[in-house]
């Protein structure tokens, strides 16, 4: 999928459980299941399926 701060398309990958709540009190979404993360290094940028821009400025999650 296209990355929007990669500027590239990239691999992504679902978000772990702990991501998950994270980005659900980092946003105040009661679902954040259509999420993906960028896993180029260094990136870890947020997107869902169908967009690929869906917050700005974007958001990013932080490293474990
Ligand atoms: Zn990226």
């Amino acid at each position: 999928m296209y990355c929007y701060t990669c500027q590239s398309d990239e691999q992504h990958r679902r978000l772990t459980a702990d991501e998950k709540s994270w980005l659900k009190n980092r946003t105040g979404r009661k679902t954040v299941e259509e999420f993906f993360m960028c896993t180029a290094p260094g990136c870890r940028n947020l997107r869902t399926g169908f967009q690929k821009h869906p917050f700005d400025p974007v958001i990013r999650v932080p490293l474990p």
